[in-house]
Parts: C-alpha cells; structure tokens; sequence
C-alpha cells in the first residue's frame, strides 16, 4: 500500500502517519520526489484495516499496490533508485555504467591484463566468476576463494568495483567479503534460500534474469530481496529461452522498458550469454544503450581462444575499446553518458 501526501503536508503531518503505522507493527519506506512525498508501507497491511489513513491531514490519498511485486514496483516508488556500488560508482543514474572481464578469473597475471584493458576502455566494474554454473560437472567449475582474492587486489589496485557470482547461500559470507557486487546467476534466479540470504546483507545484489523466466518472475525474485531488507538491487536481461537457436539465447530488448514502467530498479543488459558468439555481441550492447538499460555486462578476454568458458562470446580487448567509442555516441544520443 502506497499513502500519496499531499504537496503542502508538513513534516510534522508526514512524521505523525509514519508514526502510527510503525506503531502498528509495520514498516515505511520514504519516498520524497520534487512534487510530493509518498509514502510505502510494508508489512501485513490488514493491521490497517481498522485505521482509516485517508483522514488523516496531509494525506491526499491512499491506494493499494496492484502488482504481485511491491517493494519492487514503479507505484511503490516512482523515481528511480541509484545504486551504490561502492569506489564512488553508482548506477541508475544518467550515467550509463559498464561491467567487462572475462567469463572466469583464471589467473591473477591474466586478471590484471584484462582489467588494465578494460578500465582503459571505460568500464568502471570488473566482472569474473570464480564459482562458475556450468551445465557438465565435468567442466571447469571455478577456481573459489583464490580467484575472490585476487579480484579484490585487482580491484583495489585498478580501483576497479567488483561482481561475481555467488551460487551457494553457504558462500555469501565468504562472496561478500571479497567483491563490491554479489551476482545471482540466471540458474538461480529463483534460488529463494540464495534471495533471501543475500537480502540479509546490505551488499548490492546482481541478480539475472532466469533461462526461462518471465519479466514478473524476474521481478517477483527481486521481491525476495528488497522484502529481506537489501534495496540495492540490479536487474539484468542476459537473454531467454526461444525456438531461435543461431544465437545462444534471445536477448528480450522489450525487457529494458518493460523493467523501466514497472520498477525503479536499474537495468543491466549482458549482450555477451545473450549472444553467444563475439561477433553478435557488438550490435547487442548498442541495442541496449539505445533501449534505456543502466548499464552493461560484457565479456571481455585478451586470449578468447584459451578462455576456460564463454571464449566464443568474449571480446577482445581492441574490439571492447571500438565498442566502447561506439556506445559514447549512441548514449548521447538518448540523453545519457558514458565514462
Ligand atoms: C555469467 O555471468 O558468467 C553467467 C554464468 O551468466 P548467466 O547466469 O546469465 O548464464
Ligand atoms: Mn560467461
């Protein structure tokens, strides 16, 4: 449930609602936009039933959230959330933020190598997963807390925030400890134990878009975290499930703006598993700086042909840096930048 404010209610009138419905048990979210403040109640919202809101002065009206997700929903919050990832970085504001490393932190020379290539470039997050969802246990599985360590020093040296992926939520202690940004890949979009785990932290949560999961799913799964506490939530496109099998997956463009109308969150497309193939990847990231995301999630190896997963999707370091010039001219075009 939402109460809108009216535009000349004064804090002493906003302090007295917030007030009582803390007093029944429930908690507030603030919302203060340049017109009028409104203000997001959470919690079970029969308790009141038997407090009539709408009387109370300032208030212009009260109104239910109609969606399944409320914490997450554009009605709860009508501007968006800026997201700080920590080093001074924050994302969902004009400022278009771009992730880039390689698939898996294979070793630490190599790490620096891309890092070094790809900060050059512009991105300001180092991607690398060190516990890595393969589809064969037979395939390399990560190399665990060394690669973690190792994306720490790069990161603090480079000053360079940090995502990687947390798979187990037996790991995110340790994840935690070591990177900026916790990831949720696409398989565990609906790991709720993981969800609810990483909402009990205050780190920002990268959390994918399930193989075969709708725009809700997606969004309900966010739910999860906001509802645990955790706000700071990014949502990310890396392409579904279709009947189309040229690229690796579909990446749903509609996504961009669909997230946009429905949530405050921030939107991160990943072109490279939408892809699947390097030479798709370019035309991809363009199409998602010209659809509105946030940002950009792009797999970046300086010797795709030896990569340990995903070299086939990954950019070279040069073609990394053309792209980047390339998307500097598209974002200024749609009234954003990028570093
Ligand atoms: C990844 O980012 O390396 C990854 C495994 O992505 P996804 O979960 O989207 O497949
Ligand atoms: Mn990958």
């Amino acid at each position: 449930m939402i109460i809108v404010l009216r535009p000349d209610a004064t804090q002493q009138q906003i302090d007295h609602i917030i007030e009582k419905v803390q007093k029944l048990g429930l908690k507030v979210h603030i919302s203060k936009g340049t017109e009028r403040t409104i203000i997001g109640v959470i919690g079970p919202e029969d308790l009141l039933q038997v407090t009539p809101l709408e009387v109370f002065p300032g208030v212009e009206k009260v109104m239910p959230v109609l969606a399944p997700y409320k914490l997450v929903s554009r009605e709860f919050k009508p501007e968006n959330s800026v997201i700080n990832v920590g080093k001074g970085v924050k994302i969902g504001s004009r400022e278009i933020v771009i992730m880039a490393g390689p698939c898996a932190v294979e070793n630490k020379d190599l790490l620096f190598e891309i890092a070094s290539a790809v900060k050059k470039a512009g991105a300001q997050v180092l991607r690398g997963g060190a516990f890595k969802p393969r589809t064969s246990p037979y395939s390399f599985q990560g190399i665990g807390e060394e690669g973690l360590k190792w994306l720490k020093e790069v990161g603090e040296t480079l000053q360079l925030v940090t995502v990687s992926e947390v798979m187990d939520p037996r790991d995110v202690d340790l994840v935690a400890r070591y990177v900026d940004i916790l990831q949720i890949g696409a398989r565990n979009m609906q790991n709720f134990s993981l969800l609810k785990e990483v909402g009990a932290t205050q780190k920002p949560v990268l959390l994918k878009r399930g193989l075969s999961s709708t725009i809700k799913e997606l969004l309900m799964s966010a739910e999860y975290i906001l509802s645990a506490g955790n706000f700071n939530v990014l949502l990310c496109e890396r392409g579904i499930r279709t009947f189309e099998d040229f690229s690796r997956n579909t990446l749903d463009i509609t996504a961009v703006p669909a997230v946009k109308q429905l949530s405050h969150l921030p939107i991160i497309v990943d072109p490279s598993h939408a892809a699947g193939k390097w030479g798709l990847v370019a035309a991809l990231a363009r199409a998602g700086v010209a659809a509105g995301c946030d940002g950009l999630m792009i797999e970046v190896h300086s010797k795709p042909e030896e990569a340990f997963s995903d070299g086939a999707q990954s950019l070279v370091p040069e073609n990394f840096s053309s792209l980047m010039q390339e998307l500097r001219r598209i974002a200024e075009a749609v009234d954003r930048t990028i570093l």
